[in-house]
């Protein structure tokens, strides 16, 4: 994979270059590239203070590429640090999509030599999500989505973790935002800031915040760890996939459209501080887990389901 034309050259040192950021107007070759992504992502995890010496952060590890970028390129940036990483992969149980997930998220840890734990919704909430969507009026991404937090935040919770570092890339995030204004959930667009600590919820981190998906896909290509997984059964019925083909459209329009919809997003929620706290989390009655309100949306869930 190569995201420059045939004949571009690095802008630092004239080597042949594997990638043009035209949103910041600059080639690069293998070298910078590579230098520049994990130096990029150190400054995003320095700028949020995200990780500090001597924690323990439980890392997302679904067995895709972006994951699977974040867990080495953590790996590096902290091989010299008081930094402890495990790997946290969650078996949603999709049939025919999360087996082979499963066993590159396996495969990275093992080569990286960190400890993986595995949860399944089976285990944690008694029914695979393929059972869970079944005559439900509820798209699966909802499901999976909050079965998945609460997944992440027990199992990071069990292993003593500070923090949950997730893959989310900048196009994930920009289509976050995007697709809250247009559903004009501002509650929701809110609640998508950095959280204060909160009892019972570990602190989630996105070291990857800032870097395009394609750049994460050329990172773990030119390292050696790309796996190209199947798309999940399901993604086509969300929102998400509307928005993400509009995105790219607009970015290849407009190069930056993504990073400006991020910086848009971070000025409002700067104006928006003061008139808008974040909400106090209770315990839900019956699992414990931080939520909003008496019962969290994984119990209530799974109230529907045994109706
Ligand atoms: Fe879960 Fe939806 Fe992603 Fe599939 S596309 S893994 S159902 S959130």
């Amino acid at each position: 994979m190569r995201l420059a034309e045939e004949g571009m050259l690095c802008s630092l040192c004239r080597k042949r270059a594997v990638i043009s950021q035209r949103y910041l107007g600059r080639q690069l070759c293998q070298d910078h590239f590579v230098r520049d992504f994990e130096g990029r992502m150190v400054q995003s995890i320095e700028r949020g203070r995200m990780i500090e010496e001597g924690e323990r952060i439980a890392v997302a590890v679904s067995g895709g590429k972006d994951s699977t970028a974040l867990l080495f390129a953590l790996s590096r940036a902290f091989a010299e640090r008081e930094v402890e990483l495990v790997a946290v992969t969650v078996d949603e149980g999709i049939a025919g999509y999360r087996d082979d997930t499963i066993l590159a998220a396996e495969r990275i840890a093992r080569q990286l030599g960190i400890e993986q734990v595995i949860v399944s919704f089976r285990e944690e909430y008694g029914y695979d999500l393929d059972e869970m969507v079944v005559g439900s009026e509820l798209a699966p991404c909802t499901h999976c989505g909050v079965f998945r937090k609460s997944s992440l935040n027990r199992a990071a919770k069990r292993l003593g973790a500070a923090k949950l570092a997730t893959g989310h890339n900048q196009d994930d995030e920009a289509q976050s935002v995007m697709m809250n204004y247009l559903k004009g959930d501002i509650e929701r667009l809110m609640r998508f800031r950095p959280r204060r600590e909160q009892p019972g919820l570990v602190p989630r981190i996105k070291p990857l915040r800032d870097l395009p998906e394609k750049e994460i896909a050329l990172y773990a290509i030119l390292n050696g760890i790309y796996f190209e997984s199947r798309e999940c059964p399901y993604a086509q019925l969300a929102l998400r996939a509307d928005v993400r083909d509009m995105m790219n459209r607009m970015e290849s329009l407009f190069p930056g459209t993504r990073q400006r919809t991020l910086r848009g997003f971070e000025r409002i929620e700067a104006l928006c501080k003061e008139g808008w706290g974040q909400m106090e989390l209770a315990e839900c009655r019956e699992c414990g887990e931080p939520c909003v309100g008496e019962r969290c949306k994984a119990c209530e869930l799974l109230g529907r389901l045994r109706r």
